[in-house]
């Protein structure tokens, strides 16, 4: 692909790290405008960095998603510096306290993944979908996980944030499909970024686990995960809305 999103602005939430720096840089490898936003500015100014010096067209955003104040900002914001909202690819998220059972878990743990991970994507389709309904166009990717598929032992506020991905996904491709929104979900399976090195670190034995468990017989890269949201985002996808798409290297087809 090359040049399928020119003259379109893509919106990329926890663009500073991982898949969400990924998708940021390859939105703008098809010729897209992009704002980065991030809780991190350090990391939202890299991947600025790395799209202006690959020739492309970025900006920053600091925006928790987990806050309605800031989501509210964060549109409005990418909206009045590049005119327009076209693609959003709502990726913040975290993977919380895992190796835990489902009665271990307390409130906090519970209520900052769902939080984050659910509340976040909720909050941003909210402010997106309105922004894109007036514009009469607009395509929405929010990043599941294969723990939004099947169940993932150890990470139940985890696995519930990303099934509730899954249903809102579903359920605002059917409320505005007429309007020329479409709305998909990404379900990456396990994907070498620095939250899986975070598992990994605090749970040794975790990365042989996960290696074994995968059909293609490797990891995942960011970028895999990125072709398939730019592609969702692209017209070639006109047809497809509220799809649970897994990138997976064959996980859930087991
Ligand atoms: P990552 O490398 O940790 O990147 C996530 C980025 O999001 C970080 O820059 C992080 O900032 C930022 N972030 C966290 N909370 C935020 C918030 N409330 N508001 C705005 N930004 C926030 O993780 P990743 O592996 O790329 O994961 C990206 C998405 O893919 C997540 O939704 C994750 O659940 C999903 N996913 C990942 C995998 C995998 O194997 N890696 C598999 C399935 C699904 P800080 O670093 O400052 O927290």
């Amino acid at each position: 692909m090359s040049g399928l999103l020119t003259e379109r602005v893509a919106l990329v939430t926890g663009g500073g790290s991982g898949i969400g720096r990924a998708t940021a840089r390859a939105f703008a490898a098809e010729g897209a405008t992009v704002a980065v936003a991030d809780v991190d500015p350090e990391g939202g100014h890299q991947t600025v960095e790395l799209i202006e010096s690959d020739g492309g067209r970025a900006s920053f955003i600091r925006a928790d998603t987990s806050i309605a104040g800031e989501v509210e900002n964060m549109v409005a914001e990418a909206v009045r510096t590049h005119g327009r909202l076209d693609c959003a690819c709502n990726n913040a998220g975290i993977e919380g306290r895992v190796g835990t059972t489902t009665i271990d878990y307390d409130e906090g743990d519970w209520e900052h993944v769902i939080n984050v991970n659910l509340k976040g994507v909720w909050l941003c389709m909210k402010y997106e979908i309105t922004e894109m309904v007036e514009q009469g166009a607009g395509a929405i990717v929010n990043i599941a996980s294969i723990a939004g598929l099947v169940g993932l032992s150890g990470s139940s506020p985890y696995a519930a944030s990303k099934h509730g991905v899954v249903g809102i996904t579903k359920t605002a491709a059917l409320e505005f499909a007429k309007q020329g929104v479409r709305v998909n979900a990404v379900c990456p399976g396990v994907i070498d970024t620095p939250l899986l090195d975070r598992i990994v670190t605090r749970l040794p034995g975790r990365k042989q686990f996960y290696l074994d468990a995968q059909p293609i017989g490797r990891l995942g890269a960011p970028e895999e995960v990125a072709a398939a949201v730019v592609w969702l985002c692209t017209d070639q996808a006109s047809f497809v809305t509220g799809h649970a798409f897994p990138v997976d290297g064959g996980f859930v087809a087991g």
